[in-house]
């Protein structure tokens, strides 16, 4: 049995993430998979329940479970006194290290380039983003009014942890093969660790071939030429870039799944925000949370050793593969006239 906890997150997270669920309920039902789903409160309506937007309750449920889905914060939708900032406390309390997203591109959707399948895999707990991964103080000091100065954390963990992610994933995927990004004969020290560590895990997946581009040259190569990429692995604030890079591509934020992952939880969650401007319409495109929690499945079937889990995520890819080359319920965004609604129930009904 599978624990999956649910936080609806805030305006169009109150469209897209039950269409999620449906979805991964479904999948789970054709296989026999058995999951305990728990709704929690985070963000506007924890603030309402419990007065604090990221709740104590919250967080100890979420820690009894296997994993949860999260629509997007809109942090507009409660008063700015409160003091919590969830996202980035979230994934420390939970040392969730490593955001995984996908970058494929259809070929009836429009896109930049066509027949891309990458997949990121971008460090989170250390880096470059300060607030984000220190403990306490910041990352950034300015000693007087000329000078300000940012420090830049890589750890052997932090960077074997995430390569050797980069890696199982790889394994499973025809090209197997792993691209480090990194700057290494600029940066000796740090981007030397993270490129050092990338290499020692290489040699435990023998199966696998690593390869190695600097950032810059890789920036380039992404934009003319993506199809050359399998799994590619990098730092924080690299990856921050590079990987929205990757949604541009492909065809932007409503087709952005991602999945933050730690050594015991997994948290669904698309690249998209809140989008309070098409929020209470049921036109938002479903697609990237429904694919964020097809990763969650898919993440659970490979660390759980759980083969009903593997088997309800490639259920939940090949109907949504059915229901964009079919083009006749997708949402605004992706050339269609179908909801949010009517979108989801289509992806369910492709299951068969
Ligand atoms: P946004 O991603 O919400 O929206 C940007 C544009 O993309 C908007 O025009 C929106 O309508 C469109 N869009 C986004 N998702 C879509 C979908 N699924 N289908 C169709 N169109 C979609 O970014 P924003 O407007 O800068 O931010 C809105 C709020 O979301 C802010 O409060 C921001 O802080 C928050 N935010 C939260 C998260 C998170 O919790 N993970 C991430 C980013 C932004």
């Amino acid at each position: 049995m599978l624990k999956i906890g649910i936080c609806l997150g805030e305006d169009i997270g109150l469209e897209v993430v039950p269409e999620c669920v449906k979805v991964m309920k479904a999948a789970a039902a054709k296989t026999g998979l058995d999951v305990e789903w728990k709704e929690l409160p985070l963000g506007r309506v924890g603030h309402q329940l419990h007065g604090h937007t990221m709740p104590q309750y919250t967080v100890d449920e979420l820690a009894k479970t296997d994993g949860w889905v999260s629509g997007p914060i809109g942090h507009n939708t409660y008063p700015r006194n409160d003091p919590t900032w969830i996202m980035p406390p979230l994934r420390k309390k939970f040392d969730l290290f490593a955001s995984i997203k996908p970058v494929r591109s259809y070929p009836n959707i429009k896109s930049i380039h066509k027949d891309v399948d990458i997949v990121f895999l971008r460090e989170v707990s250390e880096g470059m983003l300060a607030s984000g991964t220190v403990i306490a103080g910041s990352g950034e000091f300015r000693p007087n009014d000329e000078i300000s100065i940012g420090t830049r954390v890589v750890t052997r963990k932090g960077a074997n942890r995430v390569a050797r992610e980069a890696f199982e994933i790889a394994r499973t995927r025809p090209r197997k093969t792993v691209c480090s990004v990194h700057k290494e004969p600029v940066y000796r020290l740090v981007c030397g660790m993270f490129a050092e560590e990338c290499r020692k895990v290489a040699k435990e997946f023998p199966d696998c071939k690593l390869t190695e581009v600097l950032v810059d040259g890789f920036a380039m190569k992404l934009v003319m030429n993506p199809h050359q990429f399998d799994v590619v692995v990098t730092t924080n604030q690299f990856g921050d870039i590079l990987t929205d890079e990757g949604a541009g591509i492909v065809g932007g934020l409503g087709l952005a799944p991602g999945l933050c992952v730690g050594e015991k939880h997994a948290m669904a969650q698309a690249t998209h925000g809140s989008a309070p401007d098409i929020a209470g319409k049921n036109i938002a495109n479903p697609y990237a949370m429904i694919m964020s929690g097809q990763m969650l499945f898919e993440w659970l079937g490979r660390k759980r050793s759980e083969p009903k889990a593997t088997e309800a995520a490639a259920i939940i890819d090949k109907a949504v593969d059915k229901v964009i080359a079919e083009a006749k319920h997708l949402t605004g965004d992706l050339g269609g006239k179908a909801s949010t609604t009517q979108m989801g129930d289509a992806i369910v009904a492709a299951m068969g």
